[in-house]
């Protein structure tokens, strides 16, 4: 096409398409949404389901939550711990287990080498129960589909279930910790290791000693399956 004389498309030529083409802000987002470079590999897509969830609303958690939790740490290294639920701290700073659970739970990962570096955490509700109580079995299975979705973008070569709640709804049983703990089980054929919620050995330190036979076995397993796995770095 010419080049074209009128006086009037010279004008707004000279003001530019988006100067005068002025988008619904929705339009604009949807824009830069699209616009917006996802990082590849498994940071990337747990990146994009984060931002997906952001506004969940799929149950009542979602009116009385401040943040939500998505979980947090390395999601390339192949070792997955899912503990309940968030509770007064992780609602106010939107990360899992910074509480008192969360510190003890530190300790306990360190006596077998790890660190939130080398792991990723998640919950089996991302939204906290209001007053700490434990999720209702239709929160868990509605929230758990989104633990689902983490599972496999990360393909963990483990996953280590903390208490009664987590490893119950991951496995689908109604068998007591008692008995779960301890034991390797199986999610979608991933591995699944049961052990003590941190909160339990708060409550009850006797329980030191099973988790502590519980994380020997981890580490074991995870000399044998290489884990972590190295982290392919920048989001690559
Ligand atoms: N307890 C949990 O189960 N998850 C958290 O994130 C914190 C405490």
């Amino acid at each position: 096409m010419g080049k074209t004389t009128d006086p009037f498309w010279a004008v707004v030529a000279s003001f530019g398409a988006d100067q005068i083409l002025v988008l619904p802000e929705w339009i604009q987002r949807k824009i830069e949404d699209e616009q917006t470079v996802v990082p590849d590999g498994i940071p990337g897509k747990m990146a994009l389901l984060e931002k997906e969830i952001s506004g969940c609303m799929k149950c009542d958690l979602g009116s009385t939550r401040k943040n939500i939790v998505f979980g947090d740490g390395n999601s390339e290294a192949g070792i997955l711990i899912v503990g309940e639920g968030p509770g007064a701290t992780e609602d106010e700073t939107g990360k899992p287990f910074v509480g008192r659970s969360g510190k003890l739970l530190d300790k306990i990962l360190a006596s077998v080498d790890l660190n939130r570096e080398k792991l990723f955490i998640a919950n089996i509700v991302k939204c906290r129960p209001p007053n700490n109580r434990n999720p209702s079995p239709s929160e868990s299975e509605t929230c758990s589909r989104y633990l689902q979705q983490q599972i496999e973008i990360m393909n963990p070569g483990i996953i280590v279930a903390l208490g009664a709640s987590a490893a119950r709804t991951l496995l689908n049983t109604r068998t007591g910790i008692g008995l779960l703990r301890g034991e390797f089980h199986s999610y979608m054929d991933i591995p699944v290791l049961v052990t003590y919620h941190p909160a339990a050995l708060l409550r009850s330190p006797a329980l030191k000693r099973p988790v502590w036979e519980d994380m020997k076995k981890l580490k074991s397993f995870m000399d044998e399956a290489g884990l972590p796995r190295e982290s392919r770095g920048n989001n690559d």
